[in-house]
């Protein structure tokens, strides 16, 4: 038995307006006039003043706004990486992402790409990053995905939607100032808040558990139910306690999984372009005989939050679009591996996961 030995991000600073020591915070790791800051901002802050007039841009630095309608893809990554390359002419001092889950993970996985040869697709999968990553920070504007704390960045490539999982992948600095996340849409707040809550159901429920996963998985839980079920918080105390949750529910994965709602939500994403929060709630719902317990009290959460998901959304598919969900969903072993034993080969087929698509 080897027991996994995983880095954490080394420095975290927590607080309502602690984004204003950003500048404070990353000077020292300044290499020179012409080795620029770069930051990616979700460009739901464009022209956001409140936001960007506290970023001090010097020198080369520059700010690149990134879209989020659609999810981060190795050929975007690849892309980024080339523009820098080809627009400065040293490596950048550092990297950092100011937004949600994508933006996160599009800061995490240029900053690996920028030391480390070919192309972002090659480094899909686990331990295939060779040298450090550039000095990359994380600023959480959302909370759930845990991305800010976790050792891998999602990507969708040629043939798979799979992580970047890797030692170098965590970020060196994270600040996390809730008061960033006090515009997010009631239904984005939804999505990617349950996104937490299902971490913390498939890891608690995994057969991978420890009592080192536990302890955070049962916390994030805990406060996942007091986010979403009860009427005590003030919007401020939410917001706070919600960028906790979702860092518990980062660290409880961290040393466990994710299973059942994880492995099919990759499948609608990969195929349909679903994205990762609704695609988690979308399959959720249709998981009671894994998930009992957490599958009741979602349906109540989302009944007080009055939040209605789509429906149907697999019923106009042909087999042979199952069958690539299918194959994205049952190739992500290790969910599957945590969420049922061993032997989960017997335990969940192909006509199985089918049947559930269907219900979708
Ligand atoms: P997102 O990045 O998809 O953003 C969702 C929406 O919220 C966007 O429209 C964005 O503009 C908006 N938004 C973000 N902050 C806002 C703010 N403060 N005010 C107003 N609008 C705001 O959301 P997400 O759910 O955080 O991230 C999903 C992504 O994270 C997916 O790509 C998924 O694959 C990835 N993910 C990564 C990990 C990981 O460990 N690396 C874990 C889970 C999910
Ligand atoms: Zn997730």
């Amino acid at each position: 038995m080897s027991f996994k030995n995983f880095p954490m991000v080394s420095r975290v600073i927590y607080g309502r307006g602690s984004f204003n020591q950003l500048d404070e915070i990353i000077s020292s790791k300044r290499q020179g006039r012409e080795a620029p800051f770069i930051y990616f901002v979700d460009d739901v802050f464009k022209g956001n003043h409140w936001l960007t007039s506290r970023i001090t841009l010097s020198y080369r630095d520059k700010i690149i706004y990134i879209p989020t309608e659609e999810e981060p893809r190795t050929s975007q990554i690849d892309q980024l990486v080339e523009d820098i390359i080809l627009e400065f002419s040293e490596r950048p001092s550092g990297i950092i992402g100011i937004g949600g889950g994508i933006v996160m993970d599009i800061a995490k996985a240029v900053s690996l790409m920028l030391t480390n040869e070919g192309e972002s697709k090659d480094y899909q999968g686990w331990d295939l990053i060779k040298n450090s990553a550039i000095y990359h920070v994380g600023v959480p504007t959302i909370s759930g995905t845990g991305a800010e704390v976790s050792r891998t960045t999602i990507l969708t490539g040629p043939d798979k939607k799979l992580g970047i999982n890797s030692d170098y992948t965590p970020f060196d600095q994270v600040i996390l100032d809730p008061e960033l996340t006090k515009d997010v849409p009631k239904h984005q707040w939804f999505y990617t808040g349950m996104d937490c809550f299902i971490h913390c159901i498939e890891s608690l429920n995994g057969t991978f558990l420890n009592a080192f996963s536990q302890s955070y998985g049962e916390k994030a839980f805990d406060i996942c139910k007091e986010v979403f079920l009860s009427d005590g918080l003030s919007e401020k105390e939410s917001q706070d306690k919600l960028m906790m949750a979702s860092w518990h529910g980062g660290m409880s994965i961290a040393y466990s999984q994710v299973g059942v709602a994880h492995a099919m939500s990759y499948g609608l994403g990969y195929l349909l372009g679903i994205k990762h929060g609704i695609g988690n709630c979308i399959v959720f719902e249709h998981l009671e005989e894994f998930y009992p317990e957490g599958v009741e009290l979602f349906k109540q959460m989302k009944a007080k939050h009055k939040i209605e998901l789509p429906k149907g959304i697999c019923t106009d598919l042909d087999q042979n679009q199952l069958d690539i969900m299918i194959d994205v969903a049952y190739s992500l072993e290790p969910l599957w591996e945590n969420a049922l034993g061993k032997n989960w080969k017997s335990k969940i087929t192909r006509d199985k996961l089918q049947e559930l698509y269907l219900k979708m």
